[in-house]
């Protein structure tokens, strides 16, 4: 941290202000304002010594997948950046949702009942309320998370009426290979079924085509950070 390599430091801002600047130049083709558009910078597989450059450069929403690496990582920074907003992309399992309930500010991969109660039941015990999201496979993808499209809006109503979630929004990851945008327009039209408006989509390849579609967070990884192994 006290010795941070200045090249790495000059090249992780030159990247986030690039990025920062393709979300600016594609809200104002969509008519949005750039402002309602959180850019998630997804840290996983990245050394510490990037992302301690990208808090250095500013940034403070980052996305992990996994829970257990992202205490590893941010569990200590929390107390350094107060502002900091942790958000978990990659799918939970239920007997780790007290840990992630412990770290994260938003958890955007709600799609079962079972998580749910373990979730609720973290929540009641921990006096802590991540905000949540409902991750939709809308690509009907055997191995992908996610509620299916089509139960989705009945989903989001039984997360409030039976688990008393405030759910803020609707999340996807579209198939590789596809063009995602039908996918973008699916998920925005279930949003608007029930009633939210918050959609976390976009990723390196297809932010811009997200905010063209109502994406409110885009979750960028390699193109933030750069190419990693
Ligand atoms: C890895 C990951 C991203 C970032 O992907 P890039 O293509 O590197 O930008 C976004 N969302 C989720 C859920 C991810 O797992």
């Amino acid at each position: 941290m006290s010795d941070m390599n200045p090249d790495i430091a000059a090249e992780i801002a030159e990247r986030r202000a690039t990025i920062l600047q393709r979300v600016g130049a594609a809200a104002q083709t969509a008519r949005r304002s750039a402002g309602d558009i959180a850019l998630v910078a997804i840290s996983k597989v990245q050394p510490d010594d990037r992302v301690d450059a990208m808090l250095a450069a500013g940034q403070r929403v980052f996305g992990e997948n996994r829970v257990q690496e992202a205490q590893a990582r941010w569990t200590e920074r929390r107390e350094r950046y107060p502002d900091l907003e942790l958000r978990l992309v990659g799918p939970l399992q239920s007997n780790k949702a007290g840990d992630a309930v412990a770290l994260f500010d938003v958890i955007e991969t709600l799609d079962r009942d079972s998580l749910a109660k373990a979730l609720r039941k973290e929540i009641d015990k921990q006096g802590r309320t991540p905000r949540l999201y409902v991750q939709v496979n809308t690509g009907e993808e055997d191995q992908k998370s996610g509620i299916s499209p089509q139960v989705a809006v009945a989903f989001v109503e039984r997360m409030r009426r039976d688990y008393g979630f405030a759910i803020e929004g609707l999340m996807c990851i579209p198939p590789v290979g596809e063009p995602a945008g039908p996918h973008f327009a699916l998920l925005a039209d279930l949003a608007k079924a029930c009633g939210v408006d918050r959609l976390s989509m976009g990723m390196s390849g297809d932010f811009e085509t997200a905010i063209r579609f109502g994406a409110t967070s885009v979750r960028v990884g390699t193109a933030l950070f750069g190419e990693r192994g």
